[in-house]
């Protein structure tokens, strides 16, 4: 019988390197796994930025270490397009508890591999999803309409979960062996790190969650603030990285505030001047911001005094501070000696 070919989608989790490991090893099937960054990846992206962790260290990525560790080459497919933006501001499912849409997220994900799949001429589709992990996206109701959704019906396995399923066309057609799938389902992980144990696995990342920004409490205020304020539900590109980088103050329904935290975001906060105003302190260290929409004189004044506040000059009874756009510059002579709970009233 010929080898099958299965396109797994791989985190780096516990779960999808063991779904690797049950497709290539007990299955005997031929393995391609990609990985899908979708610009909300956190440890992805703050591996792209340089942040490190708590340690000290730039973290790697999960999916492409997992790879390693089991010696197989994990392809890293950027799909933080506009069509995938579109779908997140646009859920037809709807959000998880912050600004997750899991279950529409899911679907674009598995449409794509399902296309990767036809090119390729792969069997099945597999992930590490395990019935019952997540309330919502890994309901059985929901397995299903992801499945349905993304036109992949009979053709994705989740191997961890699989004896608690329908039968995929390739088990049906003996493509592999049902019997070495498995029955696991609820949030306990005690199965998979006995199963892990069983095939040697040591390492591994922890089962911690919060690897998506979307799932993220404050990140989700700042998300939906970007859309509760235009006319229509989109979201840019490039406001991604701007929505997890800074201070967001929210100083009218036109206009917005984004102010460093860290050195390091000052030169993030750089990069995105195209259309924005470049606002900082004059002569003395502090912040930099940016400010989006067209601010009136009263604005502009209250916006300087926060910047001010967070610089080193924030006890001076008079500050400049500098308003830079598109080559065009102005300079303000501000009190920046402002209360906390006046500047709380404007936090995203
Ligand atoms: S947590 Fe939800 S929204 Fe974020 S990548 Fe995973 S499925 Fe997508």
């Amino acid at each position: 019988m010929r080898k099958p070919k299965a396109l797994g989608l791989v985190s780096g989790g516990l779960d999808s390197t063991l779904a690797l490991l049950i497709v290539r090893d007990l299955l005997g099937c031929e393995v391609r796994a990609i990985h899908f960054y979708t610009g909300f990846c956190i440890t992805e992206s703050q591996r792209r930025r340089g942040i490190a962790g708590k340690d000290g260290k730039v973290k790697p990525n999960e999916a492409l270490a997992a790879g390693a560790r089991l010696g197989i080459e994990v392809e890293m497919i950027d799909i933080s397009d506009q069509g995938y933006l579109d779908v997140i501001a646009n859920p037809k499912y709807g959000y998880g508890a912050n600004a997750n849409p899991c279950i529409d997220c899911r679907i674009d994900m598995f449409v794509r591999a399902r296309q990767i799949l036809e090119e390729w001429g792969g069997d099945f589709v597999f992930t590490g999803e395990v019935l019952g992990q997540r309330p919502k996206s890994q309901r059985r109701s929901t397995l299903w309409v992801i499945e349905r959704d993304s036109g992949l019906q009979g053709r994705l396995l989740r191997p961890l979960s699989a004896k608690l399923l329908p039968p995929t066309q390739a088990e049906i057609e003996g493509l592999i062996d049902r019997e070495k799938l498995f029955a696991i389902s609820g949030r306990s992980r005690k199965e998979q790190m006995a199963l892990a144990e069983k095939f040697g696995l040591t390492e591994y990342p922890q089962p911690a969650g919060g690897c998506c920004y979307l799932t993220d409490e404050a990140f989700a205020r700042k998300f939906f603030d970007i859309l509760d304020h235009r006319p229509e539900r989109r979201i840019e590109r490039d406001e991604i990285p701007l929505l997890a980088t800074g201070r967001h103050f929210r100083i009218s329904p036109a206009v917005k505030l984004i102010v460093s935290r860290t050195e390091g975001e000052n030169f993030q906060l750089r990069r995105y001047t195209d259309g924005r105003y470049l606002v900082q302190a004059r002569d003395v260290p502090g912040p930099l911001a940016l400010v989006e929409g067209e601010p009136t004189w009263e604005e502009m004044v209250l916006i300087s005094r926060i910047v001010g506040r967070y610089g080193k000059g924030r006890d001076r009874a008079k500050l400049v501070v500098v308003w830079e756009k598109e080559g065009g510059k102005d300079e303000l002579v501000i009190d920046p000696r402002i209360e906390d709970s006046a500047i709380d009233e404007y936090r995203i």
